[in-house]
């Protein structure tokens, strides 16, 4: 079954106001199984809302409306509904009272005439309770086509949305939509491909799609079934077959699971405390362990050492290293990694340091050059990047792969 989105306002037109709603119901149609392929923003005006809502009727099974479903003139969205399909539109008794309640319990002292035009709806349809304002929603069933007339303010339509619709499209859509995310790090987006090339190739159902994210690689699997058991049975021996095919550098298979959190998982499970050692990223690895809820349990400090200076007095590095390697180098992250340890007597160290430009680069070290360092249980393991972009972009991704090696040297040492 195809659904089809509609959102209406001017001031989504003009970029006055982010367009969530559509984020949020197309997530939703996606949970079950709808087959969403337009989405349209129109403004406040009769003709094209109705030539957009002719459209959308014509190639699709559902279109859903959000916005203008309110009092005033330039909210014409059911009034349009109601001319294309053909349904008069009738004052609702219940409807009616409904608002009057929510408005005097709300405390409006004049209710003024225009409010009753929301009591009017397109005569035989479903109308969806708004607990939350004035304007209920409405479900329009003509000829096989369905229009679903919601609010614009999230806070109303996603509770009639959650309560109403979702049951109601759940019920009219047999099938739904299960996915699985795989989280990968440190193997680029061709590499990836290249490893799961054969089950790309023969993918139908479930489907196999790749997203690069700063640093990462997002695989998500996704299947079409017609109950939660079945999805699970189509999503697990390929999801299995791409863990195995990619060891390690899978992190995660948990949608919401970010990368910090499974360093900090990590780190409980071994009873591990960490210190971070600092130059380019400027205390960001920091910020992103401690973004994780109970992060104090395992950081245990952390350096942000930007001149020589500070290497050498809160890291220990030392002067013959600063002179004849320089800052940037793997013989200092090596030293940075060490220092932090002894400094702390925590159990591992994480250091980076880099050139993050667009200044500071000479002819045998271009920006982008960013060493990373672990040092646990008497052990470094260093990496060496050329990452590419902006100065954000490259301290981004220098936080992405140190946080990666942390997790990669924890396995290696204590997995
Ligand atoms: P009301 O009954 O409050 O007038 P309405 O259904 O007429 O609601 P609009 O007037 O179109 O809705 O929009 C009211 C407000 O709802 C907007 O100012 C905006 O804050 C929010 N809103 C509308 N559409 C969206 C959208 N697509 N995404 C996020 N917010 C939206």
């Amino acid at each position: 079954m195809t659904v089809e989105l509609i959102s209406v306002g001017t001031e989504l037109l003009m970029g006055n106001i982010v367009n969530t709603n559509t984020q949020y119901l197309a997530e939703k149609c996606a949970l079950l199984g709808l087959s969403l392929y337009y989405q349209s923003v129109v403004g406040d005006n009769r003709e094209r809302l109705g030539e957009t809502l002719r459209t959308a009727l014509d190639r699709s099974d559902i279109v859903i409306l959000t916005g203008g479903l309110g009092p005033t003139e330039d909210d014409l969205t059911k009034e349009t509904c109601a001319e294309v399909l053909g349904m008069p539109l009738v004052e609702d008794k219940r409807t009616h009272e409904r608002i009057e309640n929510y408005l005097k319990s709300n405390n409006f002292a004049v209710i003024t005439e225009n409010n009753w035009k929301q009591a009017l709806v397109p005569e035989g349809a479903i109308i969806l309770d708004n607990d939350n304002g004035t304007a209920p929603g409405l479900v329009l069933e003509k000829e096989g086509k369905t229009a679903i007339l919601l609010p614009g303010p999230p806070n109303e339509m996603i509770p009639i949305f959650r309560k109403q619709v979702y049951p109601y499209l759940n019920h009219r859509q047999p099938e739904l939509i299960r996915s699985k995310m795989i989280k990968v790090c440190s193997l680029g987006e061709s590499v990836i491909e290249d490893k799961l090339l054969d089950l790309i190739d023969a993918q139908t159902n479930p489907t196999i799609a790749t997203y690069a994210k700063t640093g990462e690689v997002h695989i998500r699997v996704t299947a079409r079934a017609e109950s939660e058991e079945a999805a699970k049975k189509l999503l697990s021996p390929v999801v299995k077959e791409i863990k195995s095919r990619l060891g390690n550098y899978v992190y995660s298979t948990k949608e919401h699971e970010t990368l910090e959190m499974v360093v900090v998982d990590l780190l409980k499970k071994y009873d591990l405390t960490v210190t971070t050692a600092e130059s380019c990223t400027g205390g960001l690895i920091a910020g992103r362990l401690v973004n994780v809820p109970g992060a104090s349990d395992v950081f245990h400090s952390g350096f942000v050492t930007y001149t020589n200076k500070a290497k050498r007095k809160f890291l220990d590095v030392s002067k013959s290293t600063l002179k004849q390697y320089g800052a940037v180098s793997e013989q200092t992250v090596r030293e940075m990694a060490i220092g932090g340890v002894f400094a702390t007597e925590s159990d591992a160290c994480i250091a980076v340091t880099g050139i993050a430009g667009p200044g500071g680069a000479t002819d045998d070290k271009p920006v982008g050059l960013v060493y990373i360092a672990t040092y646990m249980k008497d052990k470094v393991n260093v990496e060496e990047y050329h990452f590419q972009g902006s100065r954000a972009k490259i301290r981004e991704q220098s936080v992405v792969k140190a946080l990666d090696l942390l997790r990669r040297s924890i396995l290696e040492n204590y997995g």
